[in-house]
């Protein structure tokens, strides 16, 4: 049996349950029952199953999976591992968005001060970099003095303030999804549907929203690289959203080349800004509009999506969207100066540039690496300890079908130091792939789920 006391499940001792028994179970393919599932969770939150008890589960789940049954109670088990937060005060709808994860995926950061300049709140829990994408957390606390790590009754005021506010898993809210997140990016256990949907959803549905667009990314650059997984992924995250009462709807977008121009922290919180101010890559432009235009149609501000990417256009063409952006750094203590002085931000000190070998076509990018390259300069975590250097980063010069002369920069990297800086262009030159003829440009929104 499962007790609750104001939303918050009451810890459950289980004095049989032994976890050394819960891994052999699943390494050996069985089926956990929910109570099993709340032993591992209440009890790896609460400190008592160690992390190398807790990695050594997540890689047999990893192997093994787990059923449509197994993953809701982990949703469920991890979503009550805190508190369910209401926001009984403002009586706007809260829309938010959560993407699955990609190389330069910065649509958080643009689309957030969008949708509450056009009168929704998006009240937002985030995650850090994992694997090999970036974590909107770790990009906004490039911004210097950005809190992220705000207490719930300042993530209410700043919500009430500005229309969005953007924190972590915190002890309050997903506790669970905050440690087991940060173990799943440093033992590879990341790249798993039913780990995937917990986190995300556990997260998602304590934050007290009405309605979610997920942004779940399919390709080379993605956790998920083939299209029908994503899907697969898609459909759970949207039944889980929709059994606990809210609005969803997933896009199955492009991840086969990085989002936008930039990867790194400090460079893609520039992207961002140029976006608001109606400048920047297409392509993150118009994935950002997409996404908002989803969220004011959830969260009935609009009464089709085709008005909601008009309205999102105006919101940036008029500057709104941007002092949005401008009001939520500073309430949350940074340094807003950054909007129009990118100098603010931290910088790396040198560049290099990877050049085409040969004349063609860019028909591929193998987009992981591009990810794994920017950890290995000091742009992402190989240990849960490591500190992230937001200066580094690379610039893509190239998109999938454009023309390539030979010696024409493709990237340009932004290093501070080059301990791994050959490893690091090894792994670039290698993740491109050419030909003679063009190939088709690749499609942005690839899918609708639930829509
Ligand atoms: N984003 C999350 O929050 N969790 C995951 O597991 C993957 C992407």
């Amino acid at each position: 049996m499962t007790l609750y006391l104001a939303g918050v499940r009451l810890p459950v001792r289980h004095t049989s349950m032994r976890a050394v028994d819960l891994i052999r179970k699943k390494r050996d393919s069985g089926e956990h029952s929910r109570e099993e599932i709340d032993f591992l969770i209440s009890g790896y939150t609460r400190g008592e199953i160690p992390d190398y008890q807790m990695s050594a589960w997540l890689m047999a789940t990893w192997i093994r999976g787990l059923s449509g049954v197994e993953i809701a109670s982990l949703t469920e088990a991890m979503l009550h591992s805190g508190e369910v937060i209401t926001f009984p005060e403002l009586p706007a709808k809260k829309v938010d968005k959560h993407s699955t994860g990609g190389v330069g995926d910065k649509t958080s950061l643009i689309l957030a001060p969008i949708v509450a300049a056009g009168g929704l709140k998006v009240p937002m829990i985030s995650g850090r970099g994992l694997g090999h994408t970036g974590g909107t957390l770790d990009k906004l606390e490039s911004i210097p003095g950005f809190n992220t790590a705000l207490s719930l009754q300042e993530f209410r005021s700043v919500l009430a303030k500005c229309g969005t506010a953007l924190i972590g898993q915190t002890a309050e809210i997903a506790p669970a999804d905050k440690k087991i997140y940060a173990l799943r990016d440093v033992t590879s256990t990341v790249e798993n549907v039913g780990l995937i949907c917990a986190s995300i959803m556990s997260k998602k549905m304590a934050e007290g929203i009405d309605a979610l667009v997920l942004d779940v990314k399919t390709g080379s650059g993605a956790f998920m690289q083939k299209e029908e997984d994503s899907v697969r992924l898609a459909e759970l995250m949207v039944e889980t959203a929709r059994r606990m009462g809210k609005k969803a709807v997933a896009l199955i977008t492009d991840m086969d080349q990085p989002l936008g121009r930039f990867a790194g922290h400090s460079n893609e919180v520039i992207e961002s800004i140029e976006v608001l101010r109606g400048r920047g890559a297409a392509d993150l432009r118009d994935l950002s509009i997409e996404l908002s235009a989803w969220m004011f149609y959830l969260g009935e501000r609009t009464k089709s999506v085709e008005e909601g990417r008009t309205l999102a256009g105006k919101l940036v063409a008029s500057g709104e969207a941007l002092e949005k952006f401008k009001q939520g750094i500073a309430l949350q203590g940074g340094d807003a100066g950054v909007i129009g002085n990118y100098e603010l931000l931290p910088q790396a000190k040198n560049r290099k540039e990877v050049s085409s070998p040969s004349d063609g076509y860019l028909a591929a990018t193998n987009c992981m690496q591009f990810g794994i390259a920017l950890a290995m300069l000091g742009g992402g975590r190989e240990k849960k300890e490591d500190s992230i250097d937001f200066g580094v980063g690379l610039e893509f010069h190239k998109r999938i079908g454009d023309r390539v002369t030979a010696n024409e920069t493709l990237v340009t990297i932004h290093y501070n130091s080059d301990a791994r800086l050959a490893d690091a262009i090894s792994l670039i030159e290698n993740s491109f792939v050419f030909t003679d003829q063009p190939a088709p440009p690749k499609k942005l929104v690839r899918r609708l789920v639930g829509a």
